[in-house]
């Protein structure tokens, strides 16, 4: 940890490791967040929380600076717990081992905690700060967004008195946020019947492996391959003339995920089994010709199987097969007001089967809210088709891109006069809190910024020393030439 003190700027690097030192898992923040209002009212701050563990901290500001508009600086205080398996680490006790690496900050084999940890130490850096110069300062630490928003989904109206929201949780350094995606789980229910397998059938094996997968939001656009989509399409084709009798449909293990495999057991007249191997070899030339730039290693295998399952009746199975095979997935339509950005998307992420049910579970982004309830109802519609039941639920509101936002402009134009560049304006086709900030605050401005971190969530996450300190210098910028208000 004194290897991160030595750092500049000393006064971030320092609550970063102090922050490292104390355990704060999503779910387990409380010591976190004891320490930090603590700490607070030691240095006379006004510190309070509200119903749901957030933390509100207020800074008045500077000498001559008090007519300037009140600004939030935001970030959440959980980090998500994810070690190496060799590596023996209770994140509930124990600290976070960081260490420096050439230019960058890592942690023993475990995450480091940079996201949103960086961002926390900078706004209680602002805090501590004696040298900078602001108007009034909101800090704001949300509770559990790692898994699930917690926090943001429980901030009240009239707690924040600031006009502009400066939220730090994003990950490339010169990269400027101003829109997310919002999103909303489906989940369709299919009630199944069975009936035993026709005599002289034989039972096998099909899978397919080998796919990419990826963030079902970050990546839907690169066009990848969809394991359930795949391996829907293969069957419902060729069902009818190679009398195929399907038992289990398993795919996809997360509905954030494009998912990489899919496996089914399916029985077929014995006398058959050359030519499904065959239709399978040809489907599988077919997808690699179609996914070439995008998948090199796609695989599907055909193996003999001994399964005591009674295969679905004829019309689960068309039920089952055409509701896949309908689904829309991937990109829905690409936004017009941010050039390059998916507007609307969904995944068809997760696709399991028992005994008298097979549940197809769906994750949809969209900048707008009217792009998701589209979706969703053409879920709804082809469920119905099909006889099944669909949901929607866990649902989060995006936050819609302003391209007028006065803090976007100021953002930009303090970054080319700090760096001589021009930051690269972006809108991200994922959750960001900033959405449900909007429901309890709908004028805040905001923008989100951030240090470039990589490998967040795993193990590997680093976070670059250099876009740190630039990252401060944006900041403090910032703040410096917030506008007085009106
Ligand atoms: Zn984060």
């Amino acid at each position: 940890m004194s290897d991160l003190a030595q750092l500049t700027p000393s006064l971030l690097w320092q609550h970063f490791a102090k922050i490292c030192s104390i355990p704060h898992p999503s779910m387990h923040e409380e010591a976190l967040a004891q320490h930090i209002v603590s700490w607070a009212k030691e240095k006379n701050l006004h510190a309070e929380r509200d119903a749901v563990g957030n933390i509100l901290i207020r800074k008045p500001a500077t000498a001559g600076m008090e007519n300037r508009k009140s600004v939030v600086l935001q970030a959440h205080l959980d980090m998500v717990p994810q070690k190496n398996n060799d590596t023996e680490h209770n994140f509930e006790k124990d600290p976070i081992q960081a260490y420096v690496d050439g230019q960058w900050v890592k942690a023993r084999g475990t995450t480091l905690g940079a996201d949103n940890g960086i961002g926390m130490a900078s706004a209680l850096a602002v805090l501590s700060d004696e040298s900078l110069s602001h108007g009034p300062i909101e800090v704001l630490l949300t509770m559990t967004e790692e898994t699930g928003m917690d926090g943001a989904f429980g901030l009240q109206p009239n707690w924040l008195q600031s006009e502009i929201l400066i939220n730090t949780d994003s990950e490339t350094e010169g990269e400027i946020y101003m829109g997310c995606a919002g999103g909303v789980d489906c989940v369709t229910n299919l009630p199944l019947t069975r009936e035993a397998v026709p005599a002289g059938y034989q039972t096998v094996k099909v899978s397919l492996k080998g796919l990419k997968g990826g963030h079902s939001g970050g990546d839907i656009h690169l066009g990848l391959g969809n394991a359930n989509k795949l391996m829907s399409r293969l069957l419902f084709t060729h069902a009818q003339s190679l009398g195929l009798r399907l038992q289990s449909f398993n795919g996809g293990s997360l509905r954030n995920a494009i998912p990489r495999e899919a496996t089914v057991t399916l029985s077929l007249p014995a006398a058959n089994i050359e030519r499904l191997k065959q239709t399978c070899a040809e489907f599988l030339s077919i997808i690699k010709h179609e996914l070439d730039a995008v998948e090199k290693n796609i695989d599907l295998i055909v193996e003999p199987f001994n399964c005591g399952f009674k295969a679905l009746t004829l019309d689960s199975q068309s039920r089952l097969l055409g509701l896949l095979n309908a689904s829309p997935n991937g990109v829905i339509r690409m936004s017009d007001s941010v050039k390059g950005v998916v507007e609307t998307s969904l995944n068809v992420g997760v696709v399991t089967t028992d005994e008298d049910r097979a549940q197809v579970i769906y994750l949809i982004r969209s900048l707008l809210d009217s792009g998701k309830e589209y979706v969703a109802e053409m879920l709804i519609s082809l469920g119905q088709l099909a006889g099944a039941q669909t949901s929607a639920k866990g649902g989060y509101p995006g936050w819609q891109p302003n391209p007028n936002s006065p803090i976007m402009t100021l953002v930009c134009e303090s970054y080319k006069k700090l760096f001589d560049t021009t930051p690269h304006i972006m809108v991200i086709h994922a959750g960001l809190e900033c959405g449900l900030f909007k429901r309890p605050y709908p004028d805040m401005d905001m923008v989100s910024i951030g240090p470039t971190i990589t490998g967040p969530h795993s193990p590997d996450e680093q976070v670059h020393i250099p876009s740190v300190s630039r990252y401060w210098q944006l900041l403090t910028e910032l703040l410096k030439s917030i506008p007085e208000r009106s």
